[in-house]
């Protein structure tokens, strides 16, 4: 079975080439070190399994990809794409960092804290409500993806 996607795997957290885990709950690939991360903030925040070693059902290991390669990264570093936040000092890990605390504490600022997840202005003038929220113009496009399926971090 591959694992190479078209494009080349980097690890979600760090940007380490070649991730060998998988956060199903969170659609992302992670290098060993993040890895070690995700495992020690329980399963209710990241579910690892091993891209390679673990039993997968086949439609959940082509659903992690598939979420993977569309950039469900990108849900969880929302705030970082932008360059005011970049200017701020606000990076994600590199992968030469130290597990502790430097992708330690990124992680947890990213799946626990969701510290750089886009956050809907609130418009009180507006009337908006959160069952309208599908509908607000602008709002990011993975609001029409299926992550009903991810469990409430
Ligand atoms: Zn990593």
């Amino acid at each position: 079975m591959s694992r190479k996607g078209p494009r080349a795997e980097v690890c979600a957290d760090c940007s380490a080439p070649d991730p060998g885990w998988a956060s199903i709950s969170r659609g992302v690939l992670v290098c060993d070190e993040c890895c070690s991360v995700h495992r020690s903030l329980g399963r209710h925040i990241s579910i690892v399994k091993h891209l390679r070693h673990s039993a997968w059902p086949p439609t959940l290991l082509q659903m992690v990809h598939t979420l993977a390669s569309n950039g469900a990264n990108s849900i969880w570093e929302h705030s970082l794409l932008d360059p005011a936040q970049v200017q701020s000092g606000r990076r994600k890990a590199n992968p030469q960092d130290k597990v502790h605390p430097i992708k330690s504490e990124f992680i947890r600022a990213k799946y626990q804290m969701l510290a750089f997840v886009h956050k809907l202005p609130c418009r009180d003038d507006d009337g908006v409500t959160a069952k309208d929220l599908s509908k607000v113009r602008g709002a990011p496009q993975w609001m029409d993806r299926p992550f009903l399926f991810f469990p409430d971090p």
